[in-house]
């Protein structure tokens, strides 16, 4: 398992509602973690790693000595309020960063890796890290609500992200669209139905 990046399929794919919490889900979000901390990040999303499931992990201390480690699956957002501007970067972009609106408040639904269901009003660093590993699941990129005048200032770093994807497909490093696509058919088919 790795973090692919930008523009890789999968980081566009629609993510599907987790049916069955298995010892084999449980090994992936503990390798999501590893993934995330050794790659200095705060929240890392299941397309991020290439994986079609509606489930992200995010330890907002990007400490595993400290802070909680949370498993949001099949997360639902609801009655956002407020606004507040803040710099975002995603381990799938790394080092690009840009300024994102996003509501201050909001209110979250999920399930946690032992089934019990998360029910929370949050603001602040949390919310904005939650919003952002929720677009994850929609295939929503951070560097979609950027202003255009930011989009401007880093169009040079996606044209080589996109540049470096390319050769990576010519060599054939990474699959076809539709191989890529009967790949992640197949993973849903183990955990989603
Ligand atoms: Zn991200």
């Amino acid at each position: 398992m790795k973090i692919i990046h930008y523009p890789h399929p999968t980081l566009r794919y629609k993510s599907k509602p987790v049916t069955r919490v298995n010892q084999e889900l449980k090994e992936i979000v503990r390798e999501m973690f590893q993934l995330m901390y050794q790659a200095r990040g705060i929240g890392l999303a299941a397309n991020q790693v290439d994986l079609p499931l509606q489930l992200f992990v995010l330890n907002i201390s990007g400490n595993p000595e400290e802070g909680e480690e949370r498993v949001f699956i099949n997360p639902v957002i609801s009655a956002p309020k407020g606004q507040a501007e803040a710099e975002e970067g995603c381990l799938s972009l790394p080092e690009v960063e840009g300024t994102v609106l996003r509501p201050e408040k909001i209110h979250v639904s999920a399930f946690d890796l032992s089934g019990t269901e998360i029910d929370e009003t949050v603001d602040g660093l949390l919310a904005r890290a939650i919003q952002h590993e929720f677009d994850h699941l929609n295939g929503v990129l951070f560097i979609d609500r950027i202003s255009e005048s930011v989009k401007r200032n880093i169009d040079g770093q996606l044209y080589e992200f996109e540049n470096h994807f390319n050769a990576l497909v010519k060599s054939g490093e990474i699959p076809s669209v539709d191989a890529n696509n009967k790949r992640l058919a197949e993973i849903e088919a183990k955990f989603c139905s």
